[in-house]
């Protein structure tokens, strides 16, 4: 259920209807929008016993019904665009926004390495326009045995790449337990495919407040992947954005295949921005700049590349990882495909440098 108030609701009316809800036993979240203010309700299993009471009270325009199974994430509940501020909490120098007109380029190392590499590589994707750094300190891995990421020292040298570019990072969380720890580095938190229906990881990060990258897991369905979205949303951070990175299909000859009707899709079900991964979607280098600039040309509002200065060494992923020149290449194209559908590539935000991170 949505509650939609009038253009000129006061902010007393608006606290009003949210108590009542509250009254009810049901959960109220309050989302100002251009014109005017909606309230969500969830907690409710089926239409609200005494919606009449809420409608009539002061302010109150109409009650919507929301017939998809998630609320908060579905255009029904919020029609404009929502917009992800990432970076000022810790104080990046270039804050980056994903969603709205802008497309955004995320770029960076599969798994932090050492620090010459990673600021080597952080440098170089700066250089050729990226917004933000992407990097492991713990990283999912198919097996034991491989390089599991340098944990606690990977973050600490991501906070370093952040320093000396400017760039906010996001870094993949694997469990609630080391939380504190990635948020004390991290500007966004990357829930990976593997970790998407991890829902007590999912109600975790919601409840941090931080922004949060959310994977689609490979073996689900958009409606999982907005589900999963709804299980941070609904702990009160609004501050979700979605990633296509292939899914796993009987078509054995790329690494996933990367779904990018979803693109679309999601766009006409949801107001979160969504990005495209086409990096671990291909599995190889000479396959991700195609599949970029089809992502930008289908709607994307951003795109997280993997960038190794060296990929040949690289610990991990090497074999999908651009070099910093096709990386730069990349951009040149998707900034000209971007033009096409009247979207510009996102530009940091240039504000004065904010003292270092605390490390
Ligand atoms: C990654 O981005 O480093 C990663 C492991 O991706 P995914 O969770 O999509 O496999
Ligand atoms: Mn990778």
């Amino acid at each position: 259920m949505l509650i939609v108030m009038e253009a000129h609701a006061t902010a007393e009316q608006i606290d009003q209807v949210c108590r009542a809800v509250a009254e009810l036993g049901y959960t109220a979240h309050a989302m100002p929008g251009p014109t005017r203010t909606a309230i969500g309700i969830t907690g409710n299993n089926g239409p609200i016993g005494d919606a009449d009471r809420i409608e009539r009270l002061p302010g109150v325009r109409e009650l919507i019904s929301v017939t998809a199974p998630y609320k908060l994430v579905s255009r029904e509940f919020r029609e404009a665009d929502t917009l992800v501020q990432i970076g000022s909490e810790l104080g990046a120098a270039q804050p980056a926004t994903l969603g709205g007109a802008a497309v955004a380029i995320i770029a960076g190392p599969c798994t932090v390495e050492s620090r010459e590499q990673v600021l080597a590589v952080a440098h170089a994707v700066k250089d050729a326009g990226a917004v933000m750094l992407r990097g492991g300190a713990y990283k999912p891995r198919t097996s034991p045995y491989a390089f599991q990421g340098l944990g606690f020292e990977g973050l600490r040298l991501l906070a370093e790449a952040r320093d000396a570019t400017g760039l906010p990072v996001v870094t993949e969380i694997m469990d609630a337990e080391t939380l504190p720890m990635v948020l004390s580095c991290a500007d966004m938190l990357q829930i990976g495919a593997r970790n998407m229906q991890n829902y007590p990881l999912l109600k975790a990060v919601g409840r941090s407040g931080r922004p949060v990258l959310l994977k689609r897991g490979f073996a689900a369905t958009v409606k999982d992947l907005l589900l999963a979205a709804e299980y941070i949303m609904s702990e009160g951070n609004p501050n979700v954005v979605l990633c296509e990175r292939g899914i796993r299909t009987f078509d054995d000859s790329a690494r996933f295949t990367l779904d990018l009707h979803a693109v679309p899709l999601i766009k006409q079900l949801s107001h979160l921005p969504i990005i495209v991964d086409p990096s671990h979607a291909s599995g190889r280098a000479d396959r991700v700049v195609p599949l970029a600039r089809a992502a930008v040309a289908a709607g994307a509002d951003g795109l997280i590349v993997e960038v190794h200065h060296a990929p040949a060494f690289a610990a991990c992923d090497g074999e999908q990882a651009l070099t910093p020149p096709s990386f730069a290449a990349m951009m040149a194209q998707v900034e000209r495909i971007a033009a096409a559908i009247d979207r510009p590539l996102a530009q940091p935000a240039n504000l004065t440098l904010a003292s270092p991170s605390a490390w």
